[in-house]
């Protein structure tokens, strides 16, 4: 050990993932462990956690080898990595050795400061970008919902004129929460036809103007007691119909 390269196990190391990594990742700096290694050119220490370039068998401090004005991006954000490294004229990517792993790992990467500031304004501006079209369609949807509501609420009272205008509305906004859960939203001219108006106001007069619900709770096969209300329903709605 003369002080001004890394250890021999060390060094067999770094070539063999320099030569591994080569091949796709261009320029590779190593983060040293607490070896003490120097500089092989301007002969400075180099400690635990700072960064070591290879050429040939030389190690290089940052500065040496003309990486110096890069800056240490660390690894754990893919998108804004990408887009540093895209930004970034020249870049290395940085390993260091795990010893209980015992291979080379990732740590980040070296990039221009210019990039890495663009890279990060682009990823913030995206963040910005999905917020607000998260409140766009949340705000859509709370339209469509409303829409509905009152769309199904004018057609229902067209064709049931004598059904007071706040049952209406309550019908109608039920018929829009069990619509919007069940059946999705593109499929909501389906719910405006008479049938259907029919089918949801028969429900809710069966449920608020006939003891439909107390006999159900009584154990009443749900059936029996349909028929049981049947004409009171029929005559709630032939009123209704009727203005
Ligand atoms: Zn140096």
């Amino acid at each position: 050990m003369d002080g001004r390269q890394p250890r021999a196990g060390e060094r067999g190391r770094h070539e063999a993932a320099t030569a591994h990594a080569g091949r796709n990742e261009g320029i590779v700096v190593f983060r040293i462990r607490s070896q003490d290694s120097a500089c092989a050119e301007c002969g400075r220490q180099l400690a635990g956690g700072d960064f070591l370039r290879k050429e040939g068998d030389k190690g290089l401090c940052l500065d040496c080898a003309d990486l110096g004005r890069l800056e240490f991006l660390t690894a754990g954000d893919a998108a804004l990595t990408r887009r540093a490294v895209r930004y970034s004229t020249l870049h290395a990517v940085v390993v260091k050795w795990s010893r209980a792993r015992k291979r080379y790992e990732r740590q980040g990467v070296l990039a221009e400061p210019e990039a890495i500031d663009r890279a990060e304004a682009e990823c913030l501006a995206d963040e910005e970008v999905r917020r607000r079209r998260r409140e766009r369609e949340a705000g859509r949807r709370e339209e469509q919902d409303k829409a509905y509501v009152a769309e199904f609420a004018r057609r229902m009272r067209a064709q049931y004129p004598g059904c007071p205008e706040e049952e209406a509305r309550r019908i109608a906004g039920h018929a829009c929460r069990k619509h919007s859960g069940r059946v999705g939203r593109s499929a909501a001219a389906k719910g405006f036809d008479s049938g259907a108006i029919e089918l949801a106001v028969r429900a809710a007069v069966r449920h608020s103007h006939t003891p439909y619900d107390r006999l159900l709770a009584a154990g009443r096969d749900r059936h029996e007691a349909r028929v049981e209300v049947g004409e009171k329903v029929d005559a709630v709605l032939r009123l209704w119909a009727a203005g």
